[in-house]
């Protein structure tokens, strides 16, 4: 660390990325991306706005939140759009949060979220989530600070009813409760649809997943006209421009390609209940996952030796080395390819240990 590092940042621990391996060796199953490309129609607008990356960019997306309105079912300016739902989390933080107003998460779930609080200086306390990873709403109920809820939650993929986010949101009236709906695409009941009866819920949305946008960076705030103007406040404070041209027609683009998006959703599903079945028969214990990635334990394999077994195969999931996870592995959901690939040589690896 350099001397001229502001003090005030000297504690920083930054998150710590999945690996994004430089050559393409590797099934990478290791941070939850899609496993299709983005939609045809999302790629053809990105490379026509190339050709006009000489000038800035819509600082007001307008023709991207009309257009995300109208599938979302809100109003356009009830959306906030930013570089990646990271960085809608931090316009979040930084506009609510703070000594006076802490925060609540739970013990088990999207690890930024503690990177982004020390960041912005915001105490926060971790609830912790039962053995089986639930959350229990009562842990935030009344609570008078703010609540973080990643639904469904990860690791575990495990989704909360709307019935619970809302005895949360009636309590707390006094306090924002963030929804982090980064998956909901793949199962579960978006909170969206209660944003007119509670103006302290800010839902947070990615393109990174069920659109297949990981690499274009693009996340949204949806939540009521008063808490979208405090977040642009930040947001314009900051950074008007942080949605760049080619991102922002190809939002536009995988938005208007139902089809296409309901397609890939309906085979990521599918591939998710089939994997989940195999693993289970295998002797696996596997979360109640409605995402994109399975949470996974075996009894005699313990999760860090499969992640080091199968990256010696070529195969990339991920572990993480805390105590309540050190256990398990996650694995996203590939293509139907990949995953038969990932089932075949993990069950392999798992019958050579056993006859050993
Ligand atoms: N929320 C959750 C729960 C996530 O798992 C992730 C990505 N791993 C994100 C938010 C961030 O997504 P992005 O910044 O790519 O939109």
């Amino acid at each position: 660390m350099s001397r001229f590092l502001t003090e005030k940042h000297n504690a920083l621990s930054p998150y710590v990325p999945g690996e994004q391996p430089k050559d393409d060796q590797y099934i990478k199953l290791n941070t939850n991306e899609l496993p299709f490309p983005p939609s045809p129609l999302a790629q053809r607008l990105a490379r026509e706005a190339a050709g006009t990356l000489n000038l800035y960019s819509d600082p007001d997306c307008t023709v991207l939140r009309k257009t995300a309105a109208e599938v979302w079912g809100v109003d356009p300016d009830e959306i906030m759009f930013a570089n990646g739902s990271d960085d809608v989390l931090n316009y979040a933080f930084a506009a609510f949060c703070d000594e006076k107003h802490p925060l609540l998460f739970p013990d088990v779930t999207y690890s930024f979220y503690r990177s982004i609080a020390a960041l912005n200086h915001v105490p926060y306390t971790e609830i912790p989530v039962d053995e089986e990873f639930r959350i229990h709403v009562e842990d935030y109920c009344s609570c008078g600070k703010n609540v973080l809820i990643a639904n469904p939650n990860a690791p575990s993929g495990i989704a909360l009813p709307l019935s619970e986010i809302e005895k949360i949101l009636i309590s707390n009236p006094d306090n924002i409760v963030m929804i982090d709906e980064a998956y909901i695409d793949f199962g579960g009941e978006s909170a969206v649809r209660l944003i007119p009866q509670y103006p302290n819920l800010l839902v947070i949305r990615t393109f990174s997943k069920s659109f297949g946008m990981a690499g274009a960076r693009l996340g949204a705030a949806i939540a009521c006209k008063e808490l979208i103007e405090n977040l642009n406040r930040l947001r314009n404070s900051l950074n008007p421009y942080c949605i760049n041209a080619m991102t922002m027609k190809a939002g536009i683009g995988a938005l208007l390609d139902r089809s296409y998006f309901e397609s890939c959703l309906k085979r990521v599903r599918a591939i998710r209940e089939d994997a989940a079945g195999r693993l289970r028969e295998a002797g696996f214990t596997v979360t109640p996952s409605v995402t994109n990635f399975l949470f996974v334990k075996h009894p005699s394999y313990p999760g860090k030796e499969i992640c080091e077994d199968l990256r010696k195969k070529n195969i990339l999931i991920r572990h993480f080395d805390t105590p309540r996870l050190k256990e398990w592995a996650r694995i996203s959901i590939g293509s139907e390819e990949e995953m038969q690939a990932v089932l075949e040589t993990l069950l392999g690896l798992l019958k050579e240990k056993e006859d050993a």
